[in-house]
């Protein structure tokens, strides 16, 4: 049932695409529902649901977008260690179903229990005891406890004022409460997503602290293992670094995907659909997808 009162794009580089976000199944704190209700409401047009290393939420999402009219796409982002850092790749049109996505990202979860009960140990030691149970609280999925959730117990202990402020002061390398940890392989991830019928995209590329020619060679091997896109236009990202992007894109024959990578109402700089469009000089990723072509039909 499509929404008469909305304008209808007139091209494809118009289309109020969020190809980047969670919900409690991941580090959100919206049901995957109240987010695609969100987005609806906010006036995408097509949404992705894209929890960290899960597909859990993917079912119910759909189900309430097609309930309410919105072009849903099933998503996930998936975690990678590449060269010690971690790299996050974006699947898109994934089948929610599909077995060998389900055992990849099943095998990137595991261990992250682990890692969160060494995260506490450290945070003990700086005198914020109780952070295992604490950020245990605050995750809808037991699977996938992570340092989103360990940020807003320390919120909540009263130790720092935001979770902005808890990630310059704890859980990053070289702070209390770092475990590097070793997540997927970078063509693993694109591997599977691919299997799985998905596109592949480099997450807020601008996020990475990697000079120029170690992103050269990042981006060479994820297209290598059948990476198409990148995100060009990132609510992880500073203003401006999209420019960056776009030659990036270019220079590499990449399509360019957009998205808020919105947590929650209350700690997100972007709010679903808020972004600004994608330049005109890149391809969206969505140039070829049915559910944009039966928007421009509506
Ligand atoms: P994890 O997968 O457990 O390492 O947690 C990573 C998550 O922490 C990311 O997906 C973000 O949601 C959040 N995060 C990481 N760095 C920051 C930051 N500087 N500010 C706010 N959230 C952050
Ligand atoms: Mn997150
Ligand atoms: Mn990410
Ligand atoms: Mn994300």
């Amino acid at each position: 049932m499509a929404d008469s009162r909305r304008m209808r794009p007139t091209d494809l580089h118009d289309i109020n695409a969020d190809l980047h976000c969670h919900s409690v199944i991941s580090d959100g704190t919206l049901s995957p529902e109240a987010v695609v209700e969100r987005a609806h409401r906010n006036g995408v047009d097509i949404l992705a649901l894209t929890d960290h290393d899960e597909l859990g939420g993917l079912v119910a999402a759909a189900a309430r977008a097609q309930a309410l009219g919105l072009a849903f796409v099933p998503g996930v982002e998936v975690s990678v260690t590449w060269a010690n850092e971690t790299i996050h790749i974006v699947g898109l049109r994934v089948d929610p179903h599909h077995a060998g996505l389900a055992r990849g990202l099943d095998r990137t979860r595991n261990g992250r229990d682990g890692r969160a009960r060494e995260i506490a140990a450290q945070l003990a030691d700086v005198g914020i005891p109780d952070a295992y149970e604490g950020a245990l609280k605050y995750a809808g999925n037991p699977e996938l406890i992570s340092r989103s959730h360990f940020a807003r117990y320390i919120v909540e202990t009263g130790t720092c004022a935001s979770v902005h402020e808890v990630f310059e002061r704890f859980l990053i390398e070289g702070k209390p409460g770092f475990i590097p940890h070793r997540w997927a392989r970078l063509a693993d991830a694109v591997g599977w997503i691919c299997e799985a019928g998905g596109t592949a995209v480099m997450a807020h590329p601008g996020r990475y602290a990697l000079g120029e020619l170690a992103m050269d060679q990042l981006i060479r091997e994820f297209c290598d293992a059948g990476g198409s896109g990148i995100e060009v236009v990132s609510g992880s990202h500073a203003p401006g670094q999209s420019e960056r992007f776009v030659t990036m894109a270019q220079h590499y024959g990449l399509n360019a995907s957009r998205g808020s990578d919105f947590h929650g109402p209350n700690e997100s700089r972007h709010d679903l659909g808020s972004m600004p469009p994608l330049p005109r000089s890149v391809t969206p990723v969505w140039h070829h997808w049915p559910e944009a072509h039966a928007l421009e039909r509506r």
